[in-house]
């Protein structure tokens, strides 16, 4: 890296203030906060369409999602971002069908899950001792160690029942990861927040509930009505982000800070770049191949990411083949039961259940998840035994007795970043690593959060710290107009 004095001496002749390289929604929803606040951006994304992860597939009146199905959301910034957008319009609501019950095997059979404390306590589910733990919570200490597994946490803070039918069959169903390695701090920084701020979860919640907070408890769940890439179809669609398809990038020079160059393959040959900033919106493998000549150790630190595989089987059929009334979003498989039963899939969500325009008039979609950390070599069963192995686990559940009408697999060999065990650590490290390289951002799900809600919510973040820096650093005429009120609108 160039000495600061030396920086002076590079002209100025950025083409971009900001150039984003990767157009899944980290990429893009970072362009979108900065293209509000007037910064010339671009993003360039290898593949031809934007998106990355998220795609959507449709044939024959089934809708099937390749990897996200939904947004749970409970934060502000996620909200801003939508009505701001214009994209609120495309919004499709969760069904009435499968708001109210929640499903969770229990003894080899499907039993609805106790929605409310009362409940809870006149369930059979959850033993006589396991209730009196949770009531326990109020008055248990803060950790004594640092960085607690989710285990940990869970099980100090509401006993081993808790984890093993609530938070365990959560971690694996939907992130593909073991509570018993993944980072507290990081996988559930809400809980690990609340215990925080006000010693204990029970009272953080009570707390949220008298001053009218929204809290996870009740988000809002919500997709589109031609799928989830309808969001990053829009969000690419829009001028001011300049989203470039067809753009493999391939080399990252600095030339000191803030003096960034890209080089790239595009559909006419090499293109190039120059940029203040730069954002790395790939997955980790990705980023440290571009990052190599640039700084070995944050290259080093960025390919001993861990990822999960994880396929997703969709599976179509005609209603009458199905005995269930399938009266919520789908069930979890505790690891127990997975385990007794000898099953395969983690967990089943009832697509067709939760939002319209998902299996033509009369049929259903049910999309089930197998793989992950529990079991990363799922991934290698072929078509046939996957579509097999999904069926002979969930028919004796929904009580389905025709064979499919549709079936279709989506295979990720590398699903999910793994927020587990030295975690923590290789985060501070990375960070520690950006410090000494002005203007070069890492924004994707492997920092900050998975779902589309904290891709959101740590994009906007990412966009108000570049602003900040263009802002005390340069005046050149294309930025003196930052419309900074808009990034700076309090969450
Ligand atoms: C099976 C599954 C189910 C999920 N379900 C949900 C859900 O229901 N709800 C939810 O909120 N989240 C869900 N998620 C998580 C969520 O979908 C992802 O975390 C998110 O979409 C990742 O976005 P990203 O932009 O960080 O990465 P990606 O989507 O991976 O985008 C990275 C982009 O970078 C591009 N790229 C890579 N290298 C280069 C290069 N050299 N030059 C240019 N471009 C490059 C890639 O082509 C890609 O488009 C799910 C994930 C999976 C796998």
């Amino acid at each position: 890296m160039m000495p600061p004095d030396e920086e002076k001496l590079i002209p100025d002749t950025h083409d971009l203030d900001v150039l984003i390289i990767g157009g899944g929604i980290s990429g893009l929803s970072t362009a979108w906060w900065l293209a509000q606040s007037g910064l010339q951006v671009q993003v360039w994304e290898k593949s031809t369409r934007p998106g990355g992860k998220i795609k959507t597939h449709t044939e024959n009146g089934f809708r099937t999602e390749q990897a996200a199905s939904m947004i749970m959301n409970f934060k502000s910034e996620v909200d801003q971002f939508f009505s701001q957008s214009g994209l609120e319009q495309y919004k499709a609501k969760r069904l009435l069908k499968a708001e109210n019950n929640r499903y969770l095997i229990n003894k080899g059979t499907l039993q609805p899950l106790p929605m409310t404390i009362a409940r809870l306590f006149f369930s059979s589910m959850w033993s006589t001792q396991g209730k009196f733990r949770l009531l326990m919570e109020p008055f248990v200490g803060k950790a004594k160690i640092a960085n607690e597994s989710v285990t940990e946490f869970i099980t100090r803070r509401f006993g081993q029942e808790f984890l093993e039918k609530a938070m365990e069959p959560f971690i694996a169903g939907t992130l593909a990861s073991d509570p018993d390695l993944a980072s507290a701090q990081h996988v559930i920084p809400r809980l690990t927040a609340l215990e925080n701020k006000f010693g204990s979860i029970t009272a953080g919640i009570f707390a949220h509930k008298i001053t009218g907070k929204r809290t996870a408890r009740n988000p809002e769940s919500f997709s589109f009505n031609e799928g989830m890439e309808a969001l990053p179809q829009q969000l690419a669609s829009d001028p001011k982000l300049c989203f470039r398809g067809n753009i493999h990038v391939n080399k990252i020079i600095q030339h000191g800070p803030h003096h960034w160059e890209v080089q790239a393959a595009g559909p006419e040959g090499e293109i190039q770049c120059k940029a203040r900033h730069v954002v790395i919106s790939s997955p980790a493998a990705a980023a440290a191949q571009l990052l190599k000549p640039v700084s070995q150790s944050l290259s080093e630190l960025l390919e001993n990411i861990e990822y999960a595989p994880l396929s997703v089987v969709h599976i179509g059929l005609e209603q009458s083949a199905v005995s269930h009334p399938l009266d919520s979003a789908g069930f979890l498989v505790p690891r127990q039961e997975k385990n007794a039963a000898k099953m395969t899939i983690n967990g089943n969500l009832w697509m067709s259940s939760i939002f319209s325009n998902r299996a033509p008039e009369h049929c259903i979609l049910l999309s089930s998840y197998i793989g992950g950390i529990r079991q990363p070599s799922a991934i290698n069963f072929s078509e046939q035994e996957s579509i097999a192995r999904v069926l002979k686990d969930i028919s004796p559940l929904l009580g389905i007795h025709a064979d499919p009408i549709m079936a279709r697999i989506d295979k990720h060999q590398k699903a999910l970043p793994l927020y587990h065990a030295q975690y923590p650590e290789k985060i501070k490290a990375i960070n520690k690593e950006l410090c000494a390289h002005p203007g070069l951002h890492l924004e994707a799900n492997y920092i900050g959060g998975v779902s589309i809600r904290d891709r959101i919510v740590s994009s906007k973040k990412a966009a108000s710290q570049i602003i900040e820096q263009l802002a005390i650093r340069h005046i050149p005429s294309q930025i003196v107009n930052i419309n900074h009120s808009f990034i700076q609108t309090p969450a």
